[in-house]
């Protein structure tokens, strides 16, 4: 289960490669596989979030015709796959590969086209998965709406959803006010990344004026959590809100560190919000420049938390029940896929 995944950030390194020579697109800092990708590694962990998102100006060079497209999307649920998602939503901007001739329902046709053929690969090598696309528009721009339109749109063609993207600071979310209204009045949902490079009044933002189901991130939260010496956390009115209307926090560990929204995993504050029962899920943000799986992240919580597969399972339970899909269908990968596959893992648990 992912909810937080960027399609412009999970390419496989020898692809963006052979994507730069197909579509005559220069400038890539190497085109040698395993010196490239060090290069996103090292150039997206600098620990601030604007250098994390230059390492991305290569990616989406690449990824401006449909045939570009349709083979990063297969790509990615090929390799969500590999990894042991069984559902996940991946999330890209449209307005960020309309560069050559691509219109914008180009964009989206071209991704969805890719996301079946992976979903098709992945089922005939025995590992099914179900891919959801989030529409993102980004925070520094004007396109919001437009791409609100967009999603609502395809809302019955694989896209589930609607996020808004880029540098936090100095880029409030009630910019995109028409946008988040849009879809309220549309019954649409939508995640908003907020909490991650700032703080809680961008959480308070996202929820309170625009209607956020999820936070993409949501890590500063912990800002308004106080840990009395005595052990005992109290909330504050925010954090409260969150928790009490089990709002979705998309958290991803790894990137968090690497933007500097977290320490380290050890101090993540992950370890704390799951042990106040948050509606956490587990999330890879973006593979190629963090290096990083769902197994990865899964991996390194249980060495700094001790989490074990009934932890994980419940990370996937939240995920699961947090996602973008009709009820009747998240209730049937709930019964039919996750639990199962946990039970065969450790016998039947109680979430
Ligand atoms: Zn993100």
């Amino acid at each position: 289960m992912l909810l937080h995944d960027h399609l412009d950030g999970g390419l496989r390194p020898g692809t963006v490669i052979e994507l730069a020579a197909d579509t005559g697109y220069e400038g890539l800092p190497s085109t040698d596989e395993a010196a490239l990708e060090a290069w996103f590694f090292e150039a997206a962990d600098s620990g601030s979030l604007e250098r994390y998102l230059e390492t991305f100006a290569h990616t989406v060079g690449v990824m401006q015709t449909a045939d570009a497209l349709a083979r990063v999307a297969a790509e990615c649920a090929e390799d969500l796959a590999l990894d042991g998602v069984v559902y996940a939503e991946v999330r890209y901007a449209p307005e960020l590969h309309v560069g050559r001739d691509l219109s914008l329902p180009e964009v989206v046709e071209a991704v969805n086209a890719g996301f079946r053929e992976g979903e098709q690969r992945a089922a005939a090598a025995g590992k099914p998965i179900r891919i959801g696309a989030l529409l993102t528009a980004m925070r520094h721009a004007a396109r919001s709406r437009e791409i609100a339109e967009l999603a609502v749109q395809y809302r019955d063609d694989g896209v589930v959803g609607f996020d808004i993207a880029g540098a936090e600071e100095g880029h409030p979310p009630t910019r995109h006010l028409d946008a988040f209204e849009y879809l309220q009045r549309e019954n649409a949902h939508f995640t908003i990344h907020a909490g991650e490079g700032f703080g809680l009044p961008s959480i308070w933002q996202a929820i309170q004026w625009c209607g956020a189901d999820r936070l993409g991130h949501g890590v500063r939260i912990i800002d308004d959590v106080t840990v009395e010496p005595s052990g005992e956390a109290s909330l504050g009115r925010l954090a409260a809100y969150v928790r009490d209307t089990r709002i979705p926090l998309e958290m991803c560990p790894t990137s968090n560190v690497m933007t500097g929204a977290a320490k380290s995993i050890e101090d993540h504050p992950i370890g704390l919000l799951r042990s106040l029962s948050f509606r956490v899920t587990v999330n890879t943000d973006n593979r190629l420049m963090s290096r990083t799986s769902m197994t990865k992240e899964f991996s390194q919580l249980a060495d700094a938390f001790g989490y074990d597969l009934s932890d994980f399972q419940w990370f996937t339970l939240n995920a699961m029940k947090s996602a973008f899909i009709p009820f009747d269908e998240r209730l049937a990968m709930i019964n039919d896929v996750i639990k199962p596959g946990y039970a065969a893992l450790i016998g039947p648990v109680a979430p």
